[in-house]
């Protein structure tokens, strides 16, 4: 494959103005490509106007504007957008435009797939093929931004990846949605399956960034048969973690949590989790199990379950929430689309490549 040239989304001024070499109107000419690549999200060197013909001729011979280029896109009856994107080879990954009646938010990924193996998650099951770049992060930003008038201004990292197994490029490309876009850190939520040093090092960095822990269960045994990463480490040190992140940061935190019927749905669970989250400002989201073929047959639970599961964390004064399914014929879950492409590719051989050591299943 012919070798791919540097894309200029995905770096800081710093880097423009090194990419552009020695020349006396530097400064203005970063700021307005800048401008160009984050404010405008143009994805191409002939937009860019106010560059002289020549320098716009001289970047197009060693860089590109942006890696990404979409593969699929389909969208739903309910109006949300999924884009599958790679960079010209075989490794897709996804994205998400979700426009509501008072904001438009994005879904984005954070790797191709995810060597965290979780057992109920579509991504987890195909294995892990590498991180994305912040190139490849904002890129996915920008790419929902030109498909919408409205203004995104709200991101999630709940796509493809463990984000938090990526935090450089994660962090830099939080910093570039801030800096550059203009986008709110309060805005910006990462989702994670419990990593707790990365916890601490995300809180360090003391930016208010929302961290959303996929939680799942609040009880060791039923957690380790779902998500491996349990067994590293278990429920009491990732909720001190988050504990710990409210502190850091004053955020408050949410927790993510999968009904699967008969698994994680029951009563006593909605009790033990209600006590779990006692003292720390905090928001459960709810989220029914999306049908994905796994090997231990989960379902999604009926309504009346779901109701009573959430009038018992309502009782015990939890605030819940309840994610509602959008985009359904149109697979726009985590990872099912990017799931049904590799099939279509005949990429199967990924399955399970490169599960992390990590997270060893014993
Ligand atoms: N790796 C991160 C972020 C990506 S997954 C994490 O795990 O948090 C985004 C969310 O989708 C997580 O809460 C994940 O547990 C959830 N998810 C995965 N598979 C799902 C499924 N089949 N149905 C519903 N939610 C699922
Ligand atoms: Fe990875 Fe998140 Fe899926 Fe687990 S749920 S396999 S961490 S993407």
């Amino acid at each position: 494959m012919e070798e791919l040239k540097p894309s200029l989304v995905g770096m800081t001024r710093e880097e423009l103005t090194v990419a552009l070499g020695d020349r006396t109107d530097a400064k203005l000419r970063v700021k307005q490509i800048a401008g160009h690549l984050y404010s405008r999200a143009v994805d191409n060197f002939d937009e860019m106007r106010d560059l002289p013909q020549a320098l716009r001729e001289e970047l197009k011979t060693s860089f590109q504007v942006q890696p990404l280029t979409v593969a699929t896109h389909r969208t739903s009856q309910d109006g949300v957008d999924k884009l599958l994107v790679h960079n010209g080879d075989e490794e897709v990954y996804e994205c998400v435009l979700l426009p509501y009646e008072d904001r438009v938010s994005c879904c984005i990924s954070s790797q191709v797939g995810c060597p965290m193996g979780c057992k109920f998650c579509a991504t987890g099951l195909g294995g892990f093929d590498r991180n994305l770049t912040s190139g490849e992060i904002v890129g996915q930003y920008l790419m929902l931004q030109r498909l919408t008038e409205r203004r995104i201004s709200h991101v999630v990292f709940m796509g493809m990846g463990e984000p938090l197994l990526n935090l450089k490029n994660v962090v830099k490309s939080l910093n570039l949605l801030h800096d550059e876009v203009g986008l709110s850190y309060r805005h910006l939520t990462i989702s994670t399956v419990g990593l707790v040093p990365q916890i601490y090092e995300l809180g360090e960095l003391g930016l208010p960034i929302h961290l959303a822990l996929s939680l799942h269960s609040p009880l060791d045994e039923v957690r380790n048969r779902l998500m491996p990463v349990n067994h590293k480490w278990p429920v009491a040190q990732v909720m001190q973690a988050m504990r710990d992140y409210h502190k850091a940061t004053g955020r408050k935190i949410t927790i993510e949590y999968l009904l699967i019927k008969g698994i994680t749905d029951t009563p006593d669970q909605a009790h033990e989790l209600a006590r779990l989250v006692k003292g720390v400002p905090n928001v459960v989201n709810l989220i029914p199990f999306n049908w994905v073929d796994t090997e231990q047959g989960f379902a999604r639970p009926e309504r009346e379950r779901v109701r009573t599961f959430r009038s018992i964390l309502a009782s015990k004064g939890v605030n819940t929430t309840e994610r509602v399914e959008r985009g359904h014929e149109i697979a726009a879950a985590c990872g099912q689309l990017a799931g049904q492409h590799k099939g279509a590719f005949g990429l199967n051989q990924t399955r399970r490549k490169g599960i992390s050591p990590l997270v060893t299943v014993p």
